[in-house]
C-alpha cells in the first residue's frame, strides 16, 4: 500500500509528470505542457478541477484518437548484400530473393526484401528475443527493448489493420486449427519475418487470440487481477484511471506493453462499423483469454468481461502513455553478417566442427 501511495505522489508531481513525457522523444515538453494537449478527467467540465485538489492524479499526456496509427513504428536497419545461399522470399511481394542479387537485410531484426520493395513495407521493425530454449511465458518471445511486445502480435495486427478493418467479425469468425498452426509455427520459429499478404484475416486474428491463450501465466496474471477488478468497483472516472495506471505500472513490462498495443488495437475494431464488434463483443471474446481460467465461473467470467469493458473504455492517451519507443541496443547491430540466431546457431555449428576435426586427428594418432 505504501508502494501505491509513493507511486501516487510520484505521477502527481510535476517533475515526474515531465519525466513520463520525454518517451514521446519527438515532442519537447514544452509542446506538452500547452493546454491543448492536456486531458482532464473532469466529469463536471470545469477546467479549474485539477487547481482545487492539488493532490489528486492528473493525467496530462498527449491526446491520442483510436483511428491514429500505432507508435510502434521503428525504422529497419538495412545491410544491402547480395547472398549465394536460398534466403527465402521477400516479406512484401512474397517473390523469391534471387541468387547473387543485391538485397536488403534488417540487422535489427529478420526481415528480408527486395531493395525496390523497401518503400512500400508496412512490416515493423520488431527485434528478436534473446537466443532462449525456454518458451512459454510471454517475456520468451518479446524484444529486449520497449515496447516490449511479441513480432508475431504486432505482425498480426498490423497486417489486419492494412486491410482497414472492413470485415465482419474479426476475432469472432473462426479459421481452421491447421492453418493457425501452420502461421503460428512460421512467426515464432520461422528464420525471417513471414510475408503475411496471402494470409486469411481470420486466420491473423485466431492466431493473435491462440499465441495469448496458450501463455503459462495469462496477459493479465492472477495476482494482478484484483487491482484492476478495483478500478471498475469505483464510480468516479478520474479514480478509475488512477487505479488503473496503478495496475498497469505493476504489471511486468512485456504484460504492460502488449495489454497497452491490444486496447488500442481493439479500441480501432470498435470503432470500425463494418467490424460489427462492439466494445461489450471484444469483452466477452477475450476476457476468458486475458485472465487466469484456473477458477473459470460464471460470475468470474462476467466480472472479467466488465473489466475489460472498462479497459477498452479508458483513452487512446492513456493507452499510447506505455509505448514508448526504444532503440534497438548497440549489442543487436553489432553482427554484421547474421543476424543474432542466426549467428548464435552458426558459431555453435562452427566449434562443433571444430571439436569434430580434433577428434579425427587424435583418432589418426591412435
Ligand atoms: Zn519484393
Ligand atoms: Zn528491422
Amino acid at each position: 500500500m505504501q508502494a501505491k501511495d509513493r507511486l501516487r505522489r510520484e505521477y502527481s508531481s510535476f517533475n515526474d509528470l515531465s519525466r513520463q513525457f520525454r518517451m514521446y522523444d519527438e515532442q519537447s515538453i514544452d509542446s506538452l505542457l500547452d493546454d491543448r494537449l492536456r486531458i482532464h478527467m473532469n466529469p463536471n467540465g470545469s477546467d479549474d478541477m485539477s487547481l482545487q485538489r492539488d493532490d489528486c492524479y492528473t493525467p496530462i499526456y498527449p491526446a491520442a484518437h483510436p483511428q491514429s496509427p500505432l507508435l510502434l513504428l521503428r525504422q529497419h536497419n538495412f545491410k544491402l548484400r547480395a547472398y549465394y545461399s536460398n534466403v527465402g522470399n521477400c516479406v512484401q511481394c512474397n517473390k523469391r530473393i534471387r541468387f547473387g542479387v543485391p538485397s536488403l537485410r534488417c540487422r535489427d531484426c529478420p526481415l528480408r526484401c527486395h531493395t525496390e520493395c523497401s518503400s512500400q513495407l508496412t512490416v515493423n521493425c520488431i527485434p528478436q528475443p534473446l537466443a532462449s530454449t525456454k518458451r512459454g511465458h510471454l517475456s520468451d518471445y518479446v524484444p529486449h527493448v520497449a515496447p516490449m511486445v511479441p513480432a508475431l502480435i504486432v505482425h498480426c495486427v498490423t497486417e489486419i489493420e492494412a486491410r482497414g478493418l472492413e470485415q465482419e467479425g474479426l476475432y469472432r469468425v473462426s479459421s481452421t486449427r491447421d492453418k493457425v498452426k501452420r502461421l503460428r509455427h512460421k512467426l515464432l520459429r520461422g528464420k525471417a519475418t513471414p510475408h503475411l499478404g496471402d494470409k486469411d484475416t481470420h486466420t491473423l486474428c485466431c492466431c493473435v487470440k491462440d499465441f495469448l491463450r496458450s501463455l503459462e501465466r495469462p496477459l493479465i496474471p492472477m495476482y494482478h487481477r484484483p487491482d484492476f477488478v478495483l478500478a471498475t468497483q469505483l464510480s468516479d472516472p478520474l479514480a478509475v484511471e488512477e487505479q488503473l495506471y496503478l495496475a498497469m505500472v505493476d504489471l511486468p513490462q512485456a504484460h504492460r506493453d502488449t495489454l497497452a498495443y491490444l486496447m488500442l488495437h481493439w479500441q480501432r475494431i470498435a470503432e470500425s462499423p463494418a467490424v460489427k464488434m462492439s466494445i461489450n463483443n471484444i469483452a466477452v471474446v477475450f476476457a476468458p483469454t486475458l485472465f487466469d481460467d484456473v477458477d473459470l465461473n460464471l460470475s468470474n467470467i462476467v466480472l472479467w468481461q466488465q473489466v475489460l469493458r472498462v479497459l477498452l473504455l479508458q483513452s487512446a492517451g492513456f493507452w499510447a502513455q506505455f509505448l514508448a519507443v526504444e532503440p534497438p541496443l548497440p549489442a543487436s547491430s553489432l553482427d554484421d553478417d547474421e543476424w543474432k540466431r542466426e549467428n548464435y546457431h552458426s558459431s555453435s555449428a562452427h566449434w562443433q566442427s571444430v571439436k569434430t576435426y580434433f577428434r579425427s586427428m587424435v583418432n589418426l594418432a591412435d
